[in-house]
C-alpha cells in the first residue's frame, strides 16, 4: 500500500495503481524512488516489464551512473533522466507516464515550449499552490532516443517561477515528481487531471465554435 514503511511495497503499489488508470500500458513508462541521495540510488522497476505485474521482490536498486546494483533485471534507458530529476530537482520520487492525454498535448502544444495551467481548484494539488488564480508552466521538451542528452536538457531547464513539478517529452510522456512518493504521485495525478481537462475543453471549444 502507498502507506508502507516499507519503500518496495509503496513502490509496486504505485505503479500497479498507475498502470489500473491506463497510464502505462504496453510496458510503457517508469517509476523510481530515492533509497539513498548521496551517492544516489533509486529504487525502480527493470526495463520492459508489465507495469500492471511488478512485484516488491522486482524492484532493482540502480546507481548514479544507471548501473543495476541489486536485483534483476536491466535498467531502463529512461534511468538517466530519473537520476537527472531526482539530483537536479532535489526529488525523492519520479513518476513517469506515457497516457494518451499527455501524449497528444505535448505534440499539441510542443512549438510552444509548454502547456500553461491556469484557473483550476485543481492545481492546489501542487505543491506551494494555495488558490486557483495562479498560472503554471509545464515546459515541454523535443523526444530523443538519447536519454543521457535528454537529462542534460533537463538540468538546463530555465527555473521559471510557478514552474509544475513535472516536464513532458514530445509524443512521449510526462515525468512529474516530488519531495516524496506520496507527493509524486499526488502532483502526478494533479497534472493527469489538468491535462485531460486541457484537452476536452479544446474539444469543447472546437464543438462550440
Ligand atoms: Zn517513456
Amino acid at each position: 500500500m502507498l502507506n508502507s514503511t516499507n519503500p518496495r511495497e509503496a513502490l509496486s503499489w504505485v505503479i500497479a495503481d498507475i498502470h489500473r488508470k491506463g497510464w502505462a500500458t504496453g510496458t510503457g513508462g517508469n517509476f523510481s524512488l530515492v533509497l539513498q541521495s548521496d551517492p544516489l540510488v533509486l529504487l525502480m522497476a527493470p526495463s520492459g516489464v508489465d507495469k500492471g505485474l511488478v512485484k516488491p521482490e522486482d524492484l532493482i536498486e540502480v546507481n548514479s551512473e544507471s548501473q543495476v546494483i541489486a536485483g534483476a533485471g536491466k535498467a531502463s534507458a529512461e534511468t538517466f533522466l530519473h537520476l537527472a530529476i531526482a539530483s537536479h530537482m532535489g526529488a525523492g520520487a519520479v513518476l513517469h507516464t506515457h497516457s494518451v492525454f499527455n501524449t497528444l498535448l505535448s505534440e499539441y502544444y510542443l512549438d510552444e515550449g509548454e502547456i500553461k495551467l491556469a484557473g483550476h481548484e485543481m492545481l492546489k494539488g501542487l505543491a506551494g499552490n494555495t488558490s486557483h488564480e495562479v498560472e503554471v508552466s509545464l515546459p515541454i521538451l523535443p523526444n530523443s532516443q538519447d536519454m543521457q542528452a535528454m537529462a542534460v536538457k533537463v538540468k538546463n531547464l530555465p527555473v521559471k517561477p510557478n514552474q509544475a513539478p513535472g516536464i513532458l517529452l514530445a509524443g512521449h510522456g510526462l515525468y512529474a515528481w516530488g519531495s516524496s512518493l506520496f507527493e509524486a504521485r499526488r502532483h502526478l495525478e494533479t497534472l493527469e487531471f489538468l491535462l485531460e481537462l486541457t484537452y476536452r475543453r479544446l474539444v469543447l471549444a472546437l464543438k462550440i465554435s
